[in-house]
């Protein structure tokens, strides 16, 4: 009886070793569109993530260059983190489809849509997917303001515990501090954004609607003539007597040919800055921070050239 109870104790050790040991020792698989959600979720998850982004902060996000590798990345996964409002429509649900991992699909329990939450800017009276907008459920690039980066942090952690709830408390801790380092940040954003206030400018694509709208900024038009469409002869000529009138000082490009932007610059006056629409692109915006923190220098340094 005793011997029974004793070697019952040893199997009880055991198994709550062995358990405990696999848990610890199998990072969670983390797969994100995005570096910015690839940052946040190391932030949140640390050493119980292992954290990869399938873009890499250079590509447009409308139009990604799909790799082989994307599909067996997929298929391994854990957990799936995406902006969503159909950003990554253009790409990601042929990956998801190829890829054969039911738990991450849109509406399961692994997949973590960080917009959830968020106050969704220039959503279309009526969609007009025929017409190639890019944009049908809203503007999409809500990750620009650095307030949402508070929705998508709280967005992730909620989804993490939500499939690993034994790790809720560690998950909970990281994103306190996390939130904590991120309005520090905003906080010093505010006051050295201040000069940004009333400047207008013209951006390639709408990325910049969200950042403009908290920093003060004034979108004066756009290089595209919609969403992801490339501009006609006659929208440029509008657009240049626009600027003209209204005395756009910047011109805001990303991932696009600088042509568009130097030609409208060389005919209005207006000076051509290259920001960042996700991180991860640059050392200098490797993490979500950094990379707010770069476009806002950018800026600032780009009214204070000439
Ligand atoms: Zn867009």
């Amino acid at each position: 009886m005793k011997g029974k109870t004793f070697l019952g104790a040893v199997f009880a050790i055991l198994l709550i070793v062995g358990l405990g040991t696999d848990l610890y020792a199998q990072p969670i698989r983390v797969i994100t569109t995005v570096p910015d959600l690839s940052d946040i979720t190391k932030q949140i998850g640390k050493e119980l993530v292992n954290v990869e982004s399938l873009t890499r902060g250079v590509e447009f996000m409308h139009a990604v260059p799909v790799k082989p590798s994307f599909v067996p990345r997929l298929n391994r996964a854990d957990i799936l983190v995406v902006m969503g409002l159909d950003l990554e429509a253009s790409w990601l649900p042929a990956l998801l489809e190829a890829a054969s991992q039911p738990k991450i699909l849109p509406g399961q329990a692994a997949h973590i849509d960080t917009s959830v939450g968020v106050a969704v800017a220039e959503v279309p009276q009526s969609i007009d997917r025929a017409g190639g907008d890019v944009h049908p459920k809203g503007n999409p690039h809500y990750n620009l303001d650095p307030h949402n980066g508070r929705i998508m942090a709280r967005n992730i952690a909620v989804g993490l515990s939500r499939n690993y709830p034994q790790h809720k408390a560690a998950f909970d801790k990281n994103l306190d501090a996390y939130l904590a380092e991120l309005d520090n940040a905003i906080e010093r954003w505010q006051t050295v954004a201040a000069p940004l206030k009333g400047v207008k400018f013209v951006g390639y694509h709408g990325d910049w609607a969200y950042f403009a709208k908290r920093f003060g900024l004034q979108q004066i038009g756009t290089i595209e003539s919609k969403p992801g469409i490339e501009p006609t002869p006659n929208h440029l000529i509008a657009l240049t007597q626009k600027m003209q009138q209204e005395k756009v000082q910047l011109i805001i490009y990303g991932p696009q040919s600088d042509r568009f932007p130097r030609q409208l610059a060389s005919q209005t006056g207006a000076r051509v800055v290259r920001l960042q629409s996700t991180a991860g692109a640059l050392p200098d915006t490797d993490s979500y921070i950094k990379f707010i923190d770069y476009n806002v220098k950018s800026l600032l340094a780009a009214m204070q050239k000439g």
